[in-house]
């Protein structure tokens, strides 16, 4: 027997919104107003859809009010055919955001296959006379993707923020196969995902983030008519965005899948605001940059070096990796006060062993300590995982096997064998003295049946993932200050994300870095292009530190590119002297001065006053860095005015400009800079009683 549900419906609120829940006539949660405003962002009823069969308003079986004194939680129980679906939010009495957790369970005897279930708010695109104009206040809105309002391989113009006529139209994803040419292809899809959206209308928005440790989730937009009705903006909720969660594309009798959460920000201001309130949430949830992080900046001596460039042989490794090579790059790291000599591949026994070549570079504690006392630098290493590496060098029981249990020429991340080896190794180094670890060749390494694994017959990305977590564990467990950096854990080396960017960080042991999508080839064509913008954007939304290494034999007498990637990502690695002195000394002077301001740089919080001027801010020390660019081929004069709260300054404290011209006209600053041709400029900001 079902229930009565209450027939008044449930409203539960603070004093940034109201979300009313209807249960009588099944669970219909909605409508969410904003309190200010009087606005219904849900104004329609709420959508569950689980596949062609099943969908509408769930039958209702119970619910639960539990109010605290700082939070009010509803649960909602309630029944599509076999599908038992439990529906909670939460609201805390004093933060701006509402939380949203939906769990489903197969209760019946069949699988229930919904490769495209979807759940969420309902915002009605019916004017009121029904007619096709689009009610008022939507037709100024914006909806932007977070955190890559430019997407990694977008370019100049080309943004992800969309109108809500955008919508009605197709959204795209790109999609990755190994093996595949770039520009890995846009698929087209009538659904938007991303991390997270900003619903910008004016003076206000709303954030829409989705945070899930456990399956790979995506937050979703949809322009839909259910049951054939008008047409709605279905936003929030849950769903499989191109087959992820893969636990949720079908359900097994008697299994539970749990999705990750989301959250909605009510945001006074603009997109901007909104984009900062992401961030903010996902310092929360632990995504930042842990304290007195210092991490050092790396020497790469990939790019000067022969054996990249050509076949990687033994006798080519004995020729170009040798200790002579290996100390030419490190007297440049000397030069240049790098403080951290980064050895891409060549420094193992043969490709991602991670053996070191006892026979070329002495043994590693020898190397560790022969770069220190010499050359005054740590140790860091490239050391792809099971997707990127020569075979040969692990057991033949991490190898995958197919469905008809022939054994492939491929390792399996998941192997126990895999993680044992590999973990063994890297600890190993570390305890030589190694102080980094680059997890490339992160890339899921496919579909294997050998049940010996231990893991699912089939292997699924999630388990990947985790078995990538595990060695990272292993490592700091044994040495808990040794950095670790992931490139994506599911395309790996790519200018593409598959994972949420977030994605496992926080966990315990996880790595600590995630790696600046691939602008390491051609940083200046990256940034020109507009491509690199993308770091602007993910640091409006990320305090999660960033790595990369560039090129800077492509840089230019200006130091242009040197200053975009320092001033984006919080850990810098650079390589290959540039064969004009001038640009050789230029790049002298920038690290001088980067290493001055290195604090603000890697801790401070970073504030977009425009695409092109960014500001570092340490907060307790009241202080903060501009930096300005030009990316234009002729000089100019580029300004901005903020306010010091706009940057995370006190109010009310008087601050000097040293470095660029500045005006003060009330609490309100102008910096500006003639700036020439390609080039970047910094600026210091300083409370004017600490005139240096
Ligand atoms: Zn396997």
């Amino acid at each position: 027997m079902l229930a009565h549900p209450p027939s008044a419906p449930i409203t539960i609120h603070n004093p940034a919104f109201t979300l009313q829940i209807r249960l009588k006539g099944g669970l219909n949660p909605g409508p969410l107003a904003e309190r200010s405003t009087g606005f219904r962002y849900a104004n329609a009823g709420y959508v569950y859809h689980v596949n062609s069969d099943l969908s509408g308003r769930p039958t209702y079986v119970t619910h639960r009010l539990t109010a605290g004194k700082d939070q009010t939680e509803v649960a909602l129980v309630g029944r599509l055919g076999d599908l038992e679906i439990t529906h909670v939010f939460v609201v805390k009495v004093r933060e701006p955001y509402l939380d949203e957790i939906i769990t489903v369970k197969n209760v019946g005897r069949e699988t229930i296959k919904c490769p495209d279930i979807a759940f969420g708010f309902a915002h009605s695109l019916a004017g009121a006379g029904g007619g096709k104009r689009i009610r008022a206040g939507l037709g100024d809105a914006r909806f932007l993707a977070v955190p890559y309002r430019r997407e990694l391989l977008g370019r100049a113009g080309e943004y992800q923020d969309y109108s809500i006529e955008d919508l009605k139209g197709q959204g795209y994803y790109r999609i990755f196969t190994p093996g595949a040419q770039e520009p890995f292809p846009k698929v087209p899809t009538p659904e938007f995902g991303a991390e997270g959206w900003v619903w910008a209308m004016p003076g206000r928005c709303l954030v829409m983030l989705k945070h899930s440790q456990e399956g790979i989730e995506h937050s979703l937009l949809r322009v839909e008519r259910p049951g054939k009705a008008r047409s709605v903006l279905r936003f929030g909720g849950a769903g499989v965005w191109h087959g992820d969660p893969e636990a949720a594309v079908a359900l097994q009798p008697g299994e539970t899948v749990r999705f990750g959460g989301m959250r909605y920000i009510f945001v006074e201001g603009d997109w901007k605001k909104g984009y900062y309130a992401f961030r903010q949430a996902m310092e929360e949830f632990g995504h930042r940059v842990p304290p007195a992080f210092d991490p050092p900046v790396h020497w790469n001596e990939l790019y000067d070096n022969k054996l990249w460039w050509g076949p990687d042989t033994p006798e080519n490794r004995a020729k170009y990796y040798s200790l002579p090579q290996i100390e030419e790059e490190a007297v440049k790291a000397s030069d240049i006060r790098c403080q951290a000599l980064y050895l891409d591949p060549g420094w193992d026994t043969t490709f991602a062993s991670t053996l070191w070549a006892e026979d070329r570079l002495l043994k590693a504690a020898e190397f560790v300590n022969l770069m220190r006392d010499k050359y005054g630098l740590a140790v860091s290493l490239h050391t792809p995982l099971a997707a990127w590496t020569d075979i040969s060098a692990y057991p033949v029981e991490a190898r995958r096997k197919d469905q008809d249990g022939k054994v492939l020429d491929a390792l399996c991340s998941g192997a126990p064998a895999y993680i044992r080896t590999k973990s063994e190794r890297l600890i190993e180094l570390a305890r030589a003295g190694v102080v980094y670890f680059m997890f490339d060749g992160s890339g899921y390494t496919g579909p294997c049946d050998d049940g010996a694994h231990g893991h699912s017959i089939g292997y699924s990305r999630q388990e990947h993932c985790r078995s990538i977590l595990a060695i990272a564990q292993a490592v700091h467990r044994a040495f808990p200050k040794v950095i670790i950096e992931l490139h994506d854990p599911v395309v790996a080396g790519v200018p593409v994300r598959y994972a949420p960017t977030y994605y496992m960080h926080g966990l315990p042991g996880s790595f600590d870095e995630v790696w600046a999508f691939e602008y390491m080839w051609d940083p200046m064509d990256d940034l020109l292009s507009g491509r690199a913008i993308s770091l602007y954007y993910y640091n409006l939304a990320y305090s999660l530190p960033l790595y990369i290494h560039i090129d800077l034999r492509k840089d230019n007498e200006q130091a242009l590119e040197f200053w975009w990637y320092a001033s984006t990502c919080r850990h810098l690695g650079i390589g290959g002297k540039h064969a004009d002195q001038k640009v050789w000394a230029a790049h002298k002077r920038a690290m001088r001065q980067y290493l001055r301001l290195k604090e603000f740089f890697v801790g401070g919080a970073f504030y977009g006053l425009q695409e092109a001027i960014h500001v570092h801010t340490l907060k307790e020390r009241n202080r903060a860095v501009v930096v300005a660019f030009n990316l234009d081929d002729k000089p100019a004069r580029v300004s901005a005015a903020f306010r010091p709260e706009d940057i995370g300054l006190d109010a009310g404290v008087e601050f000097m400009v040293s470095g660029a011209e500045s005006r003060q006209r009330g609490s309100e600053y102008t910096v500006a800079f003639e700036l020439p041709a390609r080039s970047a400029a910094l600026a210091e900001i300083l409370p004017a009683d600490q005139r240096p």
